[in-house]
């Protein structure tokens, strides 16, 4: 790949068969077009089709099959995005997209990725990556101070706390699952007390949690889904938890792990943090507190109440790559003690030593996470807080909520619409309600043709969850180049269509 030994030809000034894939002037030229592309696309993104309409394998029809054997200009790959890739792109970044949670973006995110895309640090170790591991870890130091998290999770504390900046949420509950895991595993009989380990949540806690748990090699049979009900609004019942704790234990079960999250994907429950780490702490259980979405919010002073008790839990993790501005993929988590990861995940390898690390003076990334490279994810993080400072962001959240209530207002005061559970941040669940005739069932069945003569619209797309048996649709407001209006087009079309739908039937 390098450009030495110059051949003759380059000597002589003929140097075109010399392969210079990191030229200066061609990353110049190459980038500028892809800025010039990304400004134009996040111009006109508002007036393409939310979702594409494509069929499975359209993209083999349209490239080339086979790779080629020779080079192109840059502008042929260019021209392929614009003509073949965009088409059948889902747009995140539409103002008209309302479906799972928004990605959200920013120009100092993007700005950020990029130069540490650029300069491809492979962060395992201290000495690999000296900025790049400190600005990681100052940037979660300061996300948590903006969260208010309590001092024993910064790494400026003395006590050993600290984080890491992983791509997904399932990750982060992979790592501290595995920690605690192994933690029990020590107090109890080593590995054959494997079988004993029980671990808990709510039944509305993300699938990423069941499927860490078979990666952990927790037995199935041991992973207790508590059920919920619309009584707690889908939030875990503390009391219902600790029933089943107590019943394992009493069983000679191992009560190991609770994961409880603030913002569930389905509905935006609020487990009781507080009141779940006073339980686990009686049978010696590590809480996680799942914050993917809504931690966001929780910058705010008036939504931080959501996060009380979390001095009491062991960990928390949030990610940034959805309501927070900072593009995929960044999962920040905090542990009290990143001991107990290391402990479990901790690595020595010949290939990988050097004073620093046998020092001790540092915690090296590698021995946090799965893997051993490690993206400079923690740059766009940075650059995201140091230009647009606490006030900027929390007012992107609060711009957010706002939107959300306005059309929880419009919902609310249209009769043929009912909420399934009580908005707590951006997330608006809401169904067709029954009227005349219509059993529960053609409500479902209503709404869903609802989702389904929205999104092919291509002017909108809203996504749906099942809760307690119902069919809802979730909108969710915060993609970033929404705006009022925005909204309220949104709401206009689900008005007419709903209309059509009901054939002029009055609740
Ligand atoms: C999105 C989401 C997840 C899944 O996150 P990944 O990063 O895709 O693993 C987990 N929990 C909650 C509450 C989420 O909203």
């Amino acid at each position: 790949m390098g450009s030495l030994p110059l051949p003759e030809s380059a000597i002589n000034g003929a140097d075109a068969d010399v392969f210079r894939p990191l030229d200066p002037d061609d990353v110049r030229t190459y980038l500028h077009k892809a800025v010039d592309f990304v400004a134009d696309y996040l111009q006109s993104v508002e007036s393409l089709p939310v979702l594409p309409s494509v069929e499975p394998g359209y993209l083999r029809r349209l490239l080339n099959p086979s790779p080629p054997t020779s080079s192109a200009p840059f502008d042929v790959a260019m021209k392929e995005l614009r003509d073949s890739v965009l088409p059948g792109t889902t747009h995140w970044a539409s103002p008209n997209f309302f479906a799972f949670f928004p990605a959200t973006n920013s120009a100092a995110a993007i700005a950020g990725d990029l130069v540490a895309s650029a300069m491809n640090t492979v962060g395992f170790t201290w000495q690999s990556a000296p900025a790049a591991t400190e600005l990681e870890s100052l940037a979660l130091d300061w996300l948590a101070h903006l969260l208010c998290l309590p001092p024993p999770f910064m790494s400026d504390g003395a006590t050993g706390g600290g984080g890491v900046i992983l791509g997904t949420t399932s990750e982060a509950m992979l790592v501290t699952l595995v920690a605690a895991r192994d933690a029990a595993l020590r107090r109890h009989g080593g590995a054959a007390g494997l079988q004993r380990l029980t671990v808990y949540a709510s039944d509305q806690t993300h699938s990423a949690f069941f499927k860490v748990c078979r990666l952990a090699g927790i037995d199935t049979a041991n992973v207790r889904a508590i059920p919920t009900s619309a009584a707690t609004s889908y939030a875990l019942d503390a009391a219902a938890l600790h029933r089943r704790m107590e019943e394992d234990a009493g069983a000679g079960l191992v009560p190991t792990y609770v994961c409880a999250t603030v913002g569930t994907t389905s509905t935006n429950a609020v487990d009781p943090v507080g009141a779940i780490a006073d339980i686990a702490t009686i049978f010696n259980a590590w809480v996680h507190i799942d914050a993917a979405y809504a931690g966001a919010a929780c910058i705010c002073p008036e939504f931080r109440h959501h996060l009380a008790g979390v001095e009491r839990a062991d960990s928390i993790s949030m990610s940034p790559h959805k309501w927070l501005l900072t593009c995929l993929d960044c999962t920040c988590l905090w542990v009290r003690d990143t001991g107990r990861l290391t402990d479990s995940l901790e690595t020595k390898p010949e290939y990988l030593r050097n004073d620093v690390t046998d020092s001790g003076d540092v915690t090296d990334i590698k021995d946090m996470q799965v893997g051993v490279g490690h993206r400079f994810r923690g740059l766009k993080l940075w650059m995201v807080m140091r230009t647009y400072g606490a006030a900027k962001l929390q007012q992107h959240i609060r711009s957010d909520v706002a939107m959300a209530k306005m059309f929880e207002d419009g919902v609310r005061a249209d009769a043929r619409f009912e909420f399934v559970v009580p908005r707590n941040f951006a997330l608006v669940c809401f169904r067709i309600r029954v009227c005349g005739d219509m059993t529960e069932e053609d409500a479902d069945e209503a709404s869903r043709e609802l989702m389904g003569r929205l999104n092919g619209t291509g002017k909108v797309f809203v996504a749906h969850t099942v809760v307690g048996g119902r069919f809802v649709l979730r909108f969710a407001v915060g993609s970033t180049l929404q705006e009022e209006r925005h909204v309220r087009g949104a709401w206009e079309l689900i008005r007419k269509m709903t209309g059509e739908i009901l054939h002029g039937r009055q609740p």
